[in-house]
């Protein structure tokens, strides 16, 4: 199949988290905490779409309500729609600082959007994003994608005068930060700074406990708007997302994932309603308005699957269990890496799991060094993420797991298993 695909799609897969060496998986069914390929084989799947299934893949009692909101609204009318309420509602409810919220349909979208508010609402240009951090795949912000300092890496295609108003600070340096906002001063100031809360890339450049205070801070300190990336972090770290974790109340939130449970078109931007209304200042001629489109956001189907994702994960407590899942899991990894006195680290914040190799998660390209370790990192990662996929394990390219509420102990002691017999044959 992937090799007729290869004639129609540009290297055969649009999706390539889990890994497309030595091939691609062709899944064909999704459930609980499996994937099952299209030859019948059955998969532990940390990949999760990503991030988005936290209740397990293809929950039973949102499966049924968004059958019946196809059945009866269809799944798109261009109108609103009483779920673009509930699920704006819902969000407000569990992270009481989004008072506002507007759907989109991605996280990408998302961010796209949430910095042109900061700037329509602040009037000023420059945005400060955190080195590595991945806030979609939208011009401006694939500056310094994955690895501190590599400014337009991965940029082909996007003209230089693009990220001339996009600045960078190193993962979690705070005096960093402080100097770049100064020097924004000089140009004009700062309209956001921009951060995943947990570190760039889901916590894979760890950040210390104090540091979203600290940014909120500067924020204010500079007038500039605080933007927490919370697409994957929003309802995974529990129903106040990441914000409710460390207690950091930032001006504007973006979501994307679960916000349609696992649904397509997942995506939104929210936060304090006087900066949220600068979407729709245009209804009073003279006010700036931020504009934003999309023919397929807030359409019903997405908007009922968040709603009832988000009210299934609270009622389930499912951040919570995902979370003891993740602890187990890392503590079994932690242990097999001692045991095995191999070159790795395993931690986790919950239901986020990372696994390196040991001295690689601070890449920079201000360290000529450690930058020679990349390709030898990626064919690494990238033959582990393969090895563990033979024993029917899935992460997120070799070096992330996300668990579910869907996983138990049967699949943890399965996983560790996987992992053991990869470490005995190093
Ligand atoms: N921000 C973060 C932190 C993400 O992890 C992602 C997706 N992995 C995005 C933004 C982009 O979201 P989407 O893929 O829905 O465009």
């Amino acid at each position: 199949m992937i090799e007729e695909a290869k004639q129609y799609i540009p290297g055969g897969v649009q999706h390539n988290l889990a890994f497309n060496y030595p091939f691609p998986l062709a899944v064909a069914k999704a459930e609980g905490p499996y994937l099952y390929d299209v030859d019948g084989n059955r998969y532990v799947d940390y990949l999760q779409a990503g991030g988005p299934t936290l209740l397990g893949s293809n929950y039973l009692p949102v499966q049924e309500k968004a059958i019946s909101v196809i059945k009866e609204s269809g799944p798109c009318t261009g109108l609103f729609h009483e779920y673009e309420m509930k699920l704006a509602k819902i969000i407000h409810e569990n992270m009481p600082w989004v008072e506002m919220y507007r759907s989109l349909a991605s996280g990408t979208e998302a961010d796209m959007i949430a910095i042109r508010i900061a700037r329509t609402f602040t009037g000023k240009q420059r945005i400060v994003k955190m080195g590595g951090a991945y806030h979609g795949f939208s011009d401006q912000l694939v500056y310094s994608l994955h690895i501190p300092g590599t400014k337009t890496f991965e940029a082909h295609g996007i003209p230089k005068e693009v990220s001339a108003n996009t600045r960078e600070f190193y993962p979690g340096d705070i005096d960093g930060l402080r100097k770049v906002l100064e020097a924004n001063e000089k140009e004009g100031g700062t309209a956001a700074v921009i951060v995943e809360p947990l570190g760039p890339e889901s916590g894979t450049r760890m950040v210390s406990e104090n540091f979203n205070a600290k940014v909120r801070e500067l924020c204010d300190e500079f007038g500039a708007l605080l933007i927490f990336d919370e697409v994957v972090t929003a309802f995974r770290m529990g129903p106040g997302g990441a914000q409710g974790y460390f207690n950091v109340k930032p001006d504007l939130t973006v979501f994307g994932k679960i916000v349609a449970g696992g649904y397509p078109m997942a995506g939104g931007v929210g936060g304090r309603a006087d900066i949220m209304s600068c979407v729709a200042a245009g209804v009073k001629p003279g006010k700036p308005k931020a504009y934003v489109g999309g023919t397929l956001s807030a359409n019903p189907l997405s908007c009922a699957a968040g709603y009832y994702a988000i009210q299934e994960i609270i009622k389930q407590d499912a951040a919570k269990k995902a979370g003891e899942n993740g602890d187990k899991l890392c503590e079994g990894l932690v242990k097999l890496i001692d045991q095995y006195e191999l070159p790795f680290v395993a931690w986790n914040i919950g239901s986020i799991v990372h696994f390196e190799i040991s001295g690689v998660m601070y890449l920079s390209v201000e360290d000529p060094e450690l930058m020679q370790k990349i390709p030898a990192r990626q064919h690494c990662i990238e033959e582990f993420g393969a090895a563990l996929t033979a024993n029917g394990v899935i992460t997120l390219a070799g070096s992330r797991i996300y668990t579910s509420m869907a996983d138990n102990d049967e699949t943890i002691a399965f996983t560790l298993n996987a992992f053991e017999d990869i470490f005995k044959n190093l």
